[in-house]
């Protein structure tokens, strides 16, 4: 096999805690990770020049040695020696810089198509301990589903799957920097924490209602605090018949979980009809194992 196309989803925090601060700078974290619908395509073909190429179509996403994909497929050439190059083609869907992962699933992407396109026979542990030192996400990116992230957010615990739940995702038109999302979150001052247990319990369950009711990240009083659309677009997303909703990582999407489709697909063209916030319609993705 020369060439593969691979499925990069996006994810979404059900929960986000943060522990405290490590001595490295990263910060120990405690949350409920969920694949999406939404994915990216990467498609990857072994080229006979050794070098790495990247191509995507959105112009804003950088194809040099500062995309993730790259870096990746950099790991790998270096690590196991392979004799050929990569050409990495990215059809990019998911938001960029919105709290979706979408770099860290293109990266995990290259990982999984690279160890079958050059048959490394590296297993799932492997290509996430070589993920892990790239990005803390992309270990959750290779593997996927329903999971509990602790660490830096690559021990994970799988929990539940939570399948075909309605997600309507919006982006509003800025940007947020992840770093200074962290660096301004004051730990000592967390007012509102998840009660991570009891999440784990309602996804067994499949008790989407308190789902949607208790879901808590404790970065989005920090972006909220800048960005106060963050608010405004929760408000928006449950007037709109969302069960509960929550800015995704360090934002700044913010997605709503739907009881039903109607009215999730009802609330998306509700809002994109506005043109002012990216309005996306998906749901929760795990494979089955
Ligand atoms: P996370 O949720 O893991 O913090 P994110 O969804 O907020 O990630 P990304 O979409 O991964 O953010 O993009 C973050 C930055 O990484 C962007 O500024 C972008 O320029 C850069 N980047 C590098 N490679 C990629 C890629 N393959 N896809 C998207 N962005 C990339």
């Amino acid at each position: 096999m020369d060439s593969i196309c691979i499925k990069a989803r996006a994810k979404i925090n059900l929960s986000l805690d943060v522990l405290g601060k490590r001595e490295d700078g990263y910060h120990d974290v405690r949350m409920i990770m969920q694949s999406i619908g939404l994915h990216d395509k990467v498609f990857l073909e072994a080229i006979d020049e050794r070098c790495i190429k990247v191509t995507c179509d959105k112009h804003w996403v950088p194809t040099d040695c500062d995309n993730i994909a790259y870096k990746a497929a950099a790991v790998l050439m270096d690590k196991f020696d392979i004799p050929k190059g990569i050409s990495i083609r990215i059809v990019k869907k998911i938001p960029v810089a919105a709290g979706l992962a979408g770099g860290s699933a293109d990266a995990a992407a290259v990982l999984k198509g690279m160890n079958d396109i050059f048959s490394l026979n590296l297993k799932e542990d492997d290509l996430m301990q070589l993920g892990k030192s790239i990005g803390a996400d992309i270990p959750f990116c290779i593997k996927g589903g329903t999971m509990l992230a602790e660490g830096i957010g690559e021990v994970l615990t799988e929990i539940e799957p939570l399948r075909n739940v309605n997600i309507v995702l919006v982006k509003p038109r800025i940007s947020v920097s992840t770093a200074w999302v962290y660096k301004n979150l004051e730990i000592g001052k967390i007012s509102s924490r998840p009660d991570t247990e009891l999440l784990i319990n309602l996804i067994e369950k499949k008790d989407i209602q308190n789902l949607g009711k208790n879901m808590v990240n404790v970065l989005e009083a920090v972006t909220i605090n800048r960005h106060r659309v963050i608010s405004e677009i929760k408000e928006k997303l449950v007037s709109l018949g969302a069960l509960g909703s929550m800015m995704s990582g360090s934002g700044p999407t913010v997605f709503g979980v739907f009881g039903n489709r109607v009215t999730a697909e009802k609330a998306c063209k509700n809002i994109n009809r506005d043109n002012t916030w990216e309005c996306i319609l998906t749901e929760t993705f795990c494979e089955e194992r």
